[in-house]
């Protein structure tokens, strides 16, 4: 397989500008000719359907929730970076551009990173004309916090709400092309297919949820962005649905998968409270402006934490990053939360929590203030654990949280599959080994309002493409091939749930292929999944039937996925023989425990290559060339 990056020559910030000018237009009166599907309406899919139906291209656009207005993006907390520098703090393209660039630990490519940074003033600008309510200073302008990962004060929010109402936004314009006729939205629709036609995204196979008719749709192009696969570990930041379908059956038909080992684990979750419970919550990191985070000095001392005198606790992230303190980055806080828990030091039931205290802010600004910008997490945090976060300190502890890799992608967001474009989370595009906080949103909303409108039509413009219909052979084998796969998911009629298979990856997955990864137990996870799978295989009971709404069959196809897509992650992560970012193997650290790379060996992007049912995936590699950034080893001192 060959991994063409298109690149554009010249130096890094003309490259997107010389780009856009250099790629082929679509005459606005030819537009209307050209159809498109986006599989999405999150932040990515939404933003960019909405805006290619405002260029006049007919979009189709899916998604799996009752209105695209829940698309998972909704979730999201804490906010939006971008380069405005109005803090006057030393902020630039430029230095958002090095901070990913390091953040990703040098893993990224690095033309895509510097776009991203230059697009996320493009984005705040567009959001605010959509009305999206950012936080504001008593003088009128756009407020801003800090994130992990930077010494200025970048990301934009609006209280703890960023993705909901930056989604508002991105439906309002989606509906407004629904209203003028433009887009047709299929909600409660589920991809469960590509269709490919003479090697090119044609078209997608597609199960009504509600009555479970298998539609055909087809279209000069597909884009993707059907968000991550981080509930591959079961218990998830992510919203129950969120799931890597979609992907995984465009990597079966051919898009190299990138990455597929690079997960954020996020630092500060509400710990898991049981064995029953099905999902985790999010504390948002913006919570690290204000919260210290802390844990006793000496191992198993389990007074209440207002009974440990100061000088008997410690600010661990402090103590080692002095520079970033609480800010540290994502991974690097997460490692350090699981070695002080690893060392007995760890709070609340069975050790594994750490405090996350507001008492010295809410000492210095008082509680309303405090309040006025975290009163939603603080309520959410309250009503869940039954403590007061005014009062005694929150308890946190990592979860995974977002997947920094996903479908490989050139410069133009096009998979490996012509026709075939991946936005937002569903691709490994920016972030690197890992995904600095409040980025993610601005990547979705740069790929979506101003990446893949102009790609796709480039693309549009540049291919001649044959007229095709539902009878077309292609089209029938893959809807025969979707429902052969329910068929089966429905006659084993065996004795265990999905959700118990689930369960059983997810803890396969956090112990082997977490937060911490070694060969041994990578080894070990790679002969228990296809254990497992085979037994899902033989065992699983799916209630129902294929012809009306069934949770337990959309859960099964999914669950399938994440059976085959957990051990490729492993497969990787056992590959990379270094540590960066997220991927943490403890083979390869320094003296004071951070991740060592082997730049030698490993600057590259690993593309998994679908190889057939029973074979090895072949790994492509695409290398990494730094030379805007040069590399040096990640220091957060
Ligand atoms: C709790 C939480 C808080 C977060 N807070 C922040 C934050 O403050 N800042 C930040 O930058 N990032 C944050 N993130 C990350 C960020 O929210 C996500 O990475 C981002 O919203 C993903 O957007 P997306 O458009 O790629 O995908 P999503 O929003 O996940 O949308 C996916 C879309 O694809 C559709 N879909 C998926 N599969 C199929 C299928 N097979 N068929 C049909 N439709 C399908 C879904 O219905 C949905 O419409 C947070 C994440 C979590 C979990």
């Amino acid at each position: 397989m060959e991994l063409k990056a298109n690149v554009p020559s010249g130096p890094i910030a003309q490259k997107w500008s010389k780009h856009r000018f250099d790629m082929k237009l679509v005459n606005p009166a030819n537009k209307r000719k050209f159809s498109v599907i986006v599989v999405g309406s999150g932040l990515a899919g939404g933003a960019g359907a909405a805006s290619l139906a405002e260029l006049g291209y007919n979009v189709k656009c899916f998604c799996y929730q009752d209105s695209p207005r829940r698309a998972h993006s909704i979730a999201a907390q804490g906010g939006i970076n971008a380069s405005k520098n109005y803090q006057n703090d030393g902020d630039s393209v430029w230095r958002l551009f090095y901070d990913t660039v390091k953040g990703g630990d040098y893993r990224s490519r690095e033309a895509n990173v510097h776009r991203l940074a230059e697009l996320s003033v493009n984005i705040i600008d567009q959001c605010v004309a959509q009305g999206v309510p950012f936080a504001r200073e008593y003088g009128g302008t756009l407020a801003n916090r800090s994130f992990g990962g930077a010494l200025v004060s970048r990301t934009f929010y609006a209280r703890g709400q960023t993705g909901q109402q930056l989604l508002l936004g991105a439906y309002q314009a989606l509906m407004r092309q629904v209203g003028a006729g433009q887009v047709k939205m299929f909600s409660r629709h589920e991809m469960l297919e590509p269709i490919l036609i003479d090697g090119r995204a044609r078209g997608i196979v597609a199960r009504d949820m509600v009555t479970g008719k298998l539609e055909t749709h087809l279209a000069d192009a597909v884009v993707l962005a059907t968000g991550g696969y981080g509930n591959v570990f079961y218990l998830a930041t992510y919203a129950k649905g969120c799931n890597g379908t979609a992907i995984w059956r465009a990597y079966k038909k051919g898009a190299a998968f990138a990455n597929p080992c690079y997960t954020q684990i996020h630092p500060t979750c509400i710990p898991v409270h049981g064995d029953y419970q099905s999902k985790l919550t999010l504390m948002s990191e913006s919570l690290r402006n204000d919260g210290r985070i802390w844990v006793p000095k000496k191992a198993g001392d389990t007074r209440p934490p207002h009974q440990i005198p100061e000088d008997e606790r410690d600010y661990y992230l402090e103590r080692k990053y002095p520079t970033y303190g609480n800010l540290a980055p994502r991974d690097i806080s997460s490692r350090a939360a699981k070695q002080v828990c690893d060392e007995g030091r760890g709070v609340g039931p069975g050790g594994l929590g750490v405090y996350l205290d507001f008492a010295d802010s809410i000492q210095r600004l008082g509680a309303e203030k405090i309040g006025e910008k975290y009163g939603n997490l603080f309520e959410m945090y309250e009503r869940i654990t039954d403590e007061d976060p005014y009062k005694v300190p929150m308890r946190i502890f990592p979860a995974s949280h977002y997947t920094m890799g996903g479908l490989w992608v050139d410069y133009n967001l096009m998979s490996t599959i012509p026709g075939l474009l991946v936005g937002g989370e569903a691709n490994f595009s920016d972030h690197g080994a890992n995904r600095l906080g409040a980025s993610a949103l601005m990547q979705g909303l740069a790929d979506g309002y101003f990446i893949l409108p102009y790609t796709v039509g480039h693309y549009l413009a540049s291919t001649k493409l044959e007229k095709v219909d539902e009878s077309h052979p292609e089209a029938k084998a893959a809807v025969a091939l979707v429902e052969g796969r329910l068929k089966s998911l429905l006659s084993m009629k065996g004795k265990r749930t999905v959700t118990s298979f689930h369960r059983e990856l997810g803890k396969i997955m956090w112990e082997h292929c977490g937060m911490g990864r070694n060969k041994a137990g990578l080894e070990q996870a790679l002969q228990k999944i296809p254990a497992l799978r085979e037994e899902f295989w033989r065992n699983l009971n799916v209630p129902g039937s294929a012809d009306d709404l069934n949770q337990s069959l959309e859960m099964a196809g999914r669950v399938a996925d994440f059976l085959e897509l957990g051990e490729l992650m492993c497969l990787d992560a056992l590959e990379r023989e270094e540590s960066c970012g997220g991927h943490f193997r403890e083979e390869y650290q320094t003296p004071d425990g951070e991740a060592l790379r082997d730049d030698q060996r490993f600057c590259h992007v690993a593309a998994w290559e679908y190889a057939g049912e029973g074979r090895k995936p072949i790994r492509n590699v695409e290398p990494l060339v730094f030379e805007d950034v040069p590399l040096q080893t990640r220091s957060y001192k």
